[in-house]
């Protein structure tokens, strides 16, 4: 970690060489061989905090987190479980709460045997249950900037922060893709694009586990991969509903980032909530056995999601007890559940499952091994909690620039007509809109709280964008009145015209109107959409707003795009600012105001009609300009803006593409390289993109795809010269066998607006 000060280490940093592996092996077979069937099925359980907390209603009670001695006496002393996830009252606590907490657990948890409990979390853009903590971008934002460093970094103080608050486990990153607007978790992946959610997925398991995966290392967490396999891709758009895909489309779209994280040493994986083809992921052997095990070797644990072992009986009905579901689920290859029916009854029944030989011993001993042997490389058997006051980096200044920065390279300019963009700092601008004042739509869900509904407690420090603005250029020159608003107590798309009419009349006084539109916060099924344009009373207001024919500019802050065509062509500069977290605001002013040049790119197509939600790379007939011969169709490929896609206040030129050689063969590598110049006034960071066409092959191949990225910062006048390299894993498709495989043809590289074509023989 290079911005780790190096001394503080009361910890042993563990090489992770093959002996030290043989030694761990003999350390849990040992423990394994003492521990009693009781024992090693309680490792396997998984609660949630508030099973053994007192107090009121977790949903709504502001509390201190009592823990309950009976139900701890119960949870560990009879049942002797082993993991406990989230936090109490669906709130965050701060590193000095979480320390008292994890260690009241470690003393009751550890029995007879001292086996440390292991603790999970959600710090899926930065440490969210911990007061205190540093807040990124949400991961569709972190995809926006194209930035592997920086997302490395983000991963890297995650972790760090998480570590702070006694945590070892972090249930991220989001591997999915997200290829439907219309779901309610696009907002946590890393877009629609398999290669971009590879690239960037590595480099966050790498930033959580340390270069070597030295997760004992206490500033370092166990990375979990979830959600595996073919999530968010459901056919009704809605959350945990069916998916159907065939094998060829798993393999080519929603395998390639889990297998690279495995390869990169991801410690954990989560279960698929859902079901594919009918079938439950969580009783699917092929999926989890053959395929994970057999097929990518994956070593570690495999935590199921929430509840979903009861699902396959209460919801999905392929058992028809809550036992057949546990017998379904681990013979299919679970290793820990994450919230069974209620663990008394979970571990009784597979007790009861492996004395009937419907559940065999083995197969828990492999589970337990996985577990203990995860307790043993996080360090938990010397230091069961780490302590905050190890942690001085804890919400410095240092991380919450790198937050900061992380915001401002993911916020991307659509749309700046004549150049309206940036304004000067003179001007007297009215801001407006439900987004205008908010930390909580900044944050989006999973942020201090699960829907992020307690954002405000939380970070009331930070700037919303209306204070960042009242930073850059003065109070008395930014005028604030909503317009619009969400209602907070209520779901969170219910909103209300919020002195509309004032706001109207102001906006004729201002030389700029900065209007913030877009989402509350939510996640998962609450945050369900029936329709994806954006609210009729946002839109009316925007419409009414573009009358007034002021320079507008239109600043989205959304989880996913909400279709905004009924008035677009009417608003002449338009930024997207995905959830960019706690210094979203920050970075935004600095964009607005010229003091940031942006850089960001669409890490997903930005739909124009709910009936068009094409991804850039699609098959031919989807795009009617491509489609020739005898039945012309009007398929209608009409993104609003395409993936990709992100404006500059400088201008680029690219010249001189060229590759080391026009006729390679399937096992060479190809070399392309191009020279970028900046054009125009001022500095600027421009993400170049390869993107490249295989033009026939046995299975209809997509019209482009993303197979390399870099990000450059470029002076004016400044040239530099992009390289990538073209193997296997890029020329590659899945074909009709399920197989990788190149074949001989013709294809075309795309950079910018240059291509050439080379051929494989
Ligand atoms: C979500 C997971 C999350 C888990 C634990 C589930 O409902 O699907 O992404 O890690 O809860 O909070």
């Amino acid at each position: 970690l290079i911005f780790l000060s190096g001394t503080l280490s009361p910890y042993s940093l563990k090489a992770q060489t093959s002996n030290a592996s043989k030694e761990l092996d003999v350390k849990v077979a040992t423990l394994l061989q003492k521990m009693t069937l009781q024992e090693k099925v309680g490792q396997m359980a998984q609660i949630t905090l508030d099973v053994i907390t007192k107090g009121p209603d977790r949903f709504s009670s502001d509390e201190p987190v009592v823990l309950d001695e009976v139900a701890m006496k119960k949870a560990f002393g009879v049942y002797k479980l082993g993991s406990v996830l989230n936090t109490a009252n669906n709130r965050a606590r701060t590193p000095e709460t979480w320390f008292r907490i994890i260690s009241e657990i470690q003393n009751a948890g550890k029995g007879r045997l001292n086996i440390p409990v292991i603790y999970g979390i959600d710090a899926i853009h930065g440490a969210t249950y911990t007061a205190g903590a540093t807040m990124f971008p949400q991961q569709i934002g972190q995809a926006a900037t194209r930035n592997r460093e920086l997302l490395r970094k983000g991963a890297e103080i995650t972790a760090y922060e998480t570590r702070a608050s006694g945590i070892p486990w972090n249930f991220s990153p989001v591997l999915d893709l997200g290829p439907d607007p219309r779901f309610p978790r696009i907002w946590e992946t890393y877009g629609e694009d398999p290669y971009l959610t590879t690239q960037l997925g590595v480099q966050v398991i790498k930033g959580y586990e340390g270069d070597k995966n030295n997760i004992s290392d206490p500033f370092h967490v166990a990375s979990c991969l979830k959600h595996f396999l073919g999530y968010q891709v459901s056919i009704s758009g809605k959350d945990r509903t069916p998916v159907s895909l065939s094998d060829q489309q798993l393999r080519e779209y929603h395998l390639p980032a889990f297998k690279a994280a495995i390869n990169a040493g991801a410690h954990t994986i989560m279960i698929n909530s859902g079901l594919i083809n009918g079938v439950p992921v969580h009783a699917n052997f092929t999926l989890l056995t053959k395929l994970l095990r057999e097929e990518l070797g994956f070593k570690g644990l495999v935590v199921t999601d929430w509840g979903d072992i009861e699902n396959l009986y209460s919801r999905d009905r392929v058992a028809k007890s809550n036992r057949e579901a546990v017998m379904m689920a681990i013979n299919a290859g679970i290793d820990m559940s994450m919230i069974a029916y209620q663990y008394e009854p979970f571990c009784d029944d597979l007790i009861a499952l492996v004395k009937e030989g419907k559940v065999k011993q083995q197969r828990i001993d492999e589970a337990v091994t996985r577990i203990l042997k995860l307790k043993y490389q996080l360090g938990l058997f010397e230091t069961a909690v780490t302590n905050f006051k190890n942690y001085p980096k804890f919400g410095s200044k240092e991380f919450e620039q790198a937050a900061y920065q992380t915001a401002a390279e993911s916020i991307t300019l659509l749309k700046n007509t004549n150049n309206i963009l940036p304004l000067k700092k003179d001007m007297k601008v009215l801001v407006t809109g439900p987004n205008a004042n908010s930390m909580r739509t900044l944050n989006g869900g999973w942020t201090y709280s699960w829907q992020g509904e307690k954002v405000e407690e939380f970070a009331a420090k930070y700037n919303t964008i209306v204070e960042a603005l009242q930073n850059k250029i003065g109070n008395n020159q930014v005028n604030f009145i909503p317009g619009v608003s969400y209602k907070m107590d209520g779901k969170y798309y219910e909103e209300y015209a919020d002195q509309m009419k004032e706001a109207l009349e102001a906006a004729k006084n201002a030389d700029a109107i900065i209007l913030c539109l877009g989402e509350n916060s939510y996640t998962e099924t609450p945050g369900n959409l029936s329709d994806l344009y954006l609210s009729d009373l946002q839109t009316e207001y925007a419409k009414q707003i573009a009358a007034l024919g002021k320079p507008v500019i239109l600043v989205l802050n959304e989880g996913r795009p909400r279709l905004i065509s009924k008035f677009e062509a009417s608003i002449p500069a338009i930024l997207q600012t995905y959830l960019p977290g706690n210094f979203g605001g920050d970075a935004l002013a600095d964009i607005l105001f010229g003091d940031v040049n942006p850089s960001g790119k669409l890490p997903y197509n930005y739909p124009k009609f709910p009936n068009s939600l094409v991804n850039y790379n699609h098959k031919p007939s989807e795009s009617r300009s491509v489609v020739a011969g005898v039945y012309n169709y009007d398929a209608d490929y009409n993104p609003q803006y395409e993936f990709g896609f992100g404006l500059s206040y400088t201008t680029f030129k690219y010249d001189n593409l060229k590759m080391s050689a026009s006729k390679i063969t399937a096992n060479d590598v190809l070399t392309v390289s191009v020279d970028v110049t900046n054009t125009g006034s001022r500095e600027g960071k421009e993400v170049v993109d390869l993107y490249l066409s295989d033009l026939y092959a046995s299975v209809t191949p997509d019209i482009k795809r993303l197979k390399g990225f870099d990000k450059i910062s470029l002076k004016p006048g400044e040239t530099k010269t992009v390289s990538f390299q073209l193997g296997k894993n890029e020329l590659s498709f899945v074909n009709q066998q399920n197989k990788n495989v190149v074949e001989s043809g013709d294809f075309e590289i795309q950079i910018a607006n240059l291509k050439t074509k080379f051929s494989v023989q």
